[in-house]
């Protein structure tokens, strides 16, 4: 495996490939669900590229960037057992120039959910998915479903700009007790790691709704709450559409359903797709 950490490394190291390009944009700290991605781009691609990159722009002010966990050398063992052939562990500055230019999120589908909670996230999470997709020269770009809006917006964004890559999403990976697996579940202390499960559950308890034939939104969202309870403040329980419209009864087929709440110090998101 080679490990680079500027853009010519990396484009050294790319020499050495040739067929197709599995990609997978991680911001490290891996655990099994990033490995998941990994095994598949892994396994569907003649060569595979990772980059662990925790990108400044998509964090807000206030936000956990200073004490976002960083295991670059777990990381690095992980990669090397996975057979990666190139890990991108570029710095900032190699990423980024002063008054760079931006490309937003769109108005709707950036803005609702994560992106009203979270104001600009989109914008940087775009801006620096665009950089990394350019410098992999990917075939194939792995996402996971776990960040359900950002896969919409990064298919949005390949889409749009006519990038020749083909962006796969990927399931969720939970613990055996259900967490969706998170960089961010280190922080989860004590109690908050049992009132984690709230977020699962509260899916769970909407899917058992839909498959007993209660299709309306506002009564599973409503139960939804009371599992939900065990939070500490749930930031949003939504029932959209694959193009993140707002739904009045669910559409099997084309419904996900996404929670966001606070145990503890972390955020948590999940959401099920329907
Ligand atoms: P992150 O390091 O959090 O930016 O995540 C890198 C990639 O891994 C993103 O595409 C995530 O959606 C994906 N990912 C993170 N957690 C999970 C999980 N539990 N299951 C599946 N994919 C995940």
């Amino acid at each position: 495996m080679i490990i680079a950490h500027t853009i010519e490394a990396l484009e050294e190291a790319k020499k050495t490939l040739s067929g197709s390009i599995g990609f997978v944009p991680t911001m490290g700290a891996l655990h099994q669900g990033h490995l998941s991605l990994i095994q598949q781009a892994r396994k569907e691609n003649d060569h595979l590229i990772v980059s662990i990159f925790v990108n400044p722009t998509q964090f807000l002010e206030g936000e956990d960037l200073d004490a976002y966990p960083r295991k670059d050398e777990a990381d690095i063992k992980i990669c090397e057992l996975a057979k990666v052939d190139i890990l991108f562990m570029p710095t900032v500055d190699v990423m980024y120039e002063e008054d760079e230019l931006c490309i937003g999120a769109p108005v709707r589908r950036g803005y609702v959910l994560e992106g009203e909670k979270r104001p600009g996230h989109f914008d940087g999470m775009l801006q620096i998915v665009m950089k990394l997709l350019n410098l992999s020269a990917a075939t194939r770009a792995y996402f996971g479903k776990k960040d359900a809006q950002q896969l919409a917006l990064i298919t949005q964004m390949v889409k749009n700009y006519f990038m020749d890559v083909t962006i796969v999403p990927c399931e969720i990976i939970r613990d055996e007790v259900g967490l969706a697996l998170s960089s961010r579940n280190v922080y989860l202390q004590g109690d908050e790691k049992e009132r984690a499960l709230c977020l699962s559950r509260s899916l769970k308890r909407a899917t058992k709704m839909v498959m007993t034939g209660e299709l309306d939104v506002e009564t599973i969202k409503t139960e939804m709450l009371e599992v939900l309870g065990e939070a500490d403040r749930v930031e949003y329980v939504a029932i959209v559409d694959r193009e993140f419209k707002a739904l009045e009864k669910i559409k099997i087929g084309n419904t996900i359903i996404l929670v966001a709440a606070w145990v503890g110090k972390p955020r948590l998101i999940d959401n099920l797709w329907i």
